[in-house]
Parts: C-alpha cells; sequence; structure tokens
C-alpha cells in the first residue's frame, strides 16, 4: 500500500517535472505554425507578383487586339469608300451600256428607213422606173421624186453614221469608265488582302488575349485560395499562441512565480515578469566601474537585471537555441544563446536553471530558464546580451540591448 502511494506520488512528481520541463511541446508547435506561415505568406507573395505580371500580360495583349481592331476599322473605312467608288462606276457603265443600246436601235431604225427608200428606189427604177416616170405629172416631178427619195437615203445614211460615231464615244468612254472600276476594285482587292492578313492576326491576338486572361484567372483563384490559407494559419498561430499564454501562465503560477510580462516599446519582450522592469536595472551597458572592486574601469557587454532567484527567463524574440550550456563557462554561468534570424542573437546569462537545449525552437514570451547567480556574478540577476554578426555567433560583437527594449 505505501509502495502503491509512493508509486503515485512519483508519478505525480515526473508528470510534474515533465510539465516544468516541456511546455516546449506548445512552442514548437507554434514555431512550426508561424514557419508554415511564413511559408504561405512567401508562396501568396510570389503568386501575388505572378499575378500582377499576368495582369500586364492581358493588358499588354488586350492593347494589341484594341490596336488591331483599329487598323481593321481603318481598313474597312477605305474598302467601304472604295466600295462605293466601285459602284458609282458600275452605275456609269450601266448608264453608258444603256446609251449604246439606244444608240443601236436608233442606228437599226435608220437603217430600216434606209433599207425602205432603197428598196423603193429599186423597185421603182427596175420594174416600174416608167411608170413612176409616167404616173409622174410631169418628168420633172418624176425625177424630183426619185431624187427626194435618194436624199433622204443619203440623210439616213448619215444620220446613222453619225450615231455610229455617238455610240462608238460612248463605247471609248465605257471602255474607260471599265478600267478605272477594274483599277479601283483592284485598290479594293488589296484593301481586302490586307484586311484579310489583319482578320487573322486578329484571330492570333484575340486567342492570346483569351490564354492570359484564363491564365490571370487561374492565378487569381489560386492567389485566393492562398490568401484564405494564409489567414486561416494565422488564426491557427494566434490560437497556438493565446493557449501556450494560458498554459505558461498556468505554470508560472503554480509554481508561485508571476508570469505577467513588463510592456516594452521595443521589438524585443522584456526578458523578465513583472515587476522586474527597468527599475532593477543594475548595470547598464558599456564601461562601468568593475563591479568585484579595485577601482577598475571595465567594458559591460549587456543589461544586467536584478530578480530573486529561479524568476523566469522569457525568450525576447522566436528563434532557436544555438548555444545552452552549465558551468563556468568564461564567466557567463549557465547560459544560452538564441538565434533570431538575420544575424541577431540574444544571450541570457548567470541562470540558475537552464529551460531549453541546443537546437530547440522557442517563441517570445516562452521560459527558457530561471535567475540565477551562476558564473561571474555578485547577486541574482540576469544578464542580457545582444549580438549582431553575419558570420554566426561571435561574442566580439556584442551591441547595447537597451534600444531593443525601448530604453532609449
Ligand atoms: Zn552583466
Amino acid at each position: 500500500m505505501k509502495k502503491l502511494k509512493n508509486a503515485v506520488r512519483i508519478a505525480i512528481i515526473i508528470a510534474i517535472l515533465a510539465m516544468i520541463a516541456c511546455p516546449s511541446v506548445y512552442a514548437d508547435d507554434i514555431y512550426e505554425a508561424k514557419q508554415r506561415q511564413q511559408e504561405l505568406e512567401q508562396e501568396l507573395e510570389e503568386s501575388q507578383s505572378k499575378l500582377e505580371e499576368l495582369r500586364d500580360a492581358v493588358a499588354s495583349a488586350k492593347a494589341e487586339v484594341d490596336q488591331i481592331d483599329g487598323q481593321i476599322a481603318q481598313v474597312e473605312a477605305v474598302i467601304t469608300d472604295y466600295q462605293t467608288q466601285s459602284d458609282q462606276k458600275q452605275l456609269e457603265i450601266e448608264d453608258l451600256q444603256r446609251q449604246i443600246e439606244q444608240k443601236q436601235q436608233e442606228i437599226d431604225a435608220e437603217y430600216e428607213s434606209m433599207s425602205k427608200r432603197i428598196k423603193f428606189l429599186y423597185e421603182n427604177m427596175d420594174n416600174s422606173y416608167l411608170e413612176v416616170f409616167f404616173t409622174s405629172e410631169s418628168f420633172a416631178d418624176a425625177l424630183n421624186k426619185i431624187q427626194y427619195q435618194l436624199d433622204l437615203t443619203n440623210y439616213d445614211r448619215m444620220q446613222m453614221e453619225k450615231i455610229k460615231g455617238l455610240q462608238a464615244e460612248i463605247k471609248e468612254k465605257k471602255t474607260a469608265v471599265e478600267a478605272e472600276k477594274a483599277a479601283i476594285d483592284e485598290l479594293k482587292q488589296a484593301q481586302l488582302d490586307q484586311k484579310a492578313v489583319l482578320d487573322e492576326m486578329l484571330v492570333v491576338k484575340a486567342e492570346a488575349l483569351s490564354n492570359a486572361k484564363d491564365a490571370e484567372a487561374r492565378q487569381a483563384e489560386q492567389n485566393a485560395y492562398l490568401a484564405g490559407l494564409v489567414a486561416e494559419q494565422k488564426e491557427i498561430v494566434e490560437q497556438l499562441v493565446r493557449e501556450y499564454e494560458e498554459k505558461r501562465k498556468k505554470e508560472l503560477e503554480e509554481q508561485g512565480m508571476n508570469g505577467s510580462y513588463v510592456p516594452s516599446t521595443g521589438s524585443f519582450l522584456w526578458p523578465l515578469p513583472y515587476p522586474y522592469d527597468s527599475r532593477w536595472i543594475s548595470s547598464w551597458y558599456g564601461y562601468r566601474e568593475d563591479p568585484f572592486g579595485g577601482g577598475y574601469v571595465s567594458y559591460h557587454s549587456g543589461l544586467d537585471i536584478g530578480a530573486p532567484l529561479n524568476t523566469p527567463i522569457f525568450a525576447v524574440l522566436d528563434g532557436q537555441v544555438v548555444l545552452s550550456a552549465d558551468g563556468w563557462n568564461g564567466g557567463c554561468g549557465n547560459y544560452t544563446v538564441i538565434y533570431h534570424g538575420g544575424g541577431l542573437y540574444t544571450e541570457y546569462m548567470h541562470q540558475n536553471i537552464r529551460n531549453v537545449s541546443v537546437g530547440q525552437y522557442v517563441v517570445q514570451g516562452e521560459v527558457i530558464g530561471y535567475v540565477g547567480t551562476t558564473g561571474s556574478s555578485t547577486g541574482y540577476h540576469l544578464h542580457l546580451g545582444v549580438v549582431i554578426s553575419d558570420h554566426g555567433f561571435d561574442y566580439t560583437q556584442r551591441v547595447d540591448p537597451a534600444p531593443y527594449l525601448g530604453l532609449y
């Protein structure tokens, strides 16, 4: 019975230890969720720029189609103009044709009346010349009659020649007008050929425009889809952060520790909980009198904030633990270095207990350890260091942490 009680007690202790030791189960989830969000945002950005490219492509394809449309309209106007001219020439030709036919009728009529007169003369001369002669009142009268017929025949002939001349003139004019019409038709045909070329071009360009529009629509769809995923992922991250915060705060409260953050106007979260704010800064970055006495002036590579033993230390930003070890460590004591990307590192020194290990991802506000006075230290405090280095962690590249905390 006692053994069972002990076993239960041990199990509870292990469970509590596991809870204290592994709040990073959630932190890893948050890190992964944030990574996913970044990836999606990257994809969305790429999709957005692709969409803009495609919009430009649609605009230029549309401009080309419009240009060809304009050219076709111009050519069509010219064709219409030539067609009007051609139609006019056609009417002229038809009118001239009618005139020719009319002249032909006149010629035919002249021919007929001339034929009649010739026939009359022939008949009178061949068969009854004498009869005409005798039936006439006088010889003179008979001669007059014949002469009259001869004159009329002569007149008919002249008249016919005149009409023929006019008809020839009209025919000539008709030929000229036909030539003019042929020239116009030829010009019109050239324009029609040009229009055919433009029509073909228009088909190609219109298809290109249609394809560009389709591609744009597909990309817009993809964009909307990605934007949706980004929004969803943001919500997931926010939800995880909320859950994590609740969990973290509860855990710290259960340990009798204050889990509330100190407001910071800088890009960093204040690394210690309330009330250990800027009032508790015991040493600033820069040159100072050596705290170990002797009146030496020494360089202080970070910011010291005093706090009681085991006060939780928060990660100032999301990041990955790149160094973390117990021991003297050149005076740093139990310390942790977190890399935040962009060449930015933060150092947390003199810890009593470290709560993270190398390679682990942490999120802003995560408890990465607890305040102590390990290493070269004269009392419980956190030494916060900041390194900016483009070639990996380099402690010679330390800078003043204060601006990152919004202190100045
Ligand atoms: Zn220090």
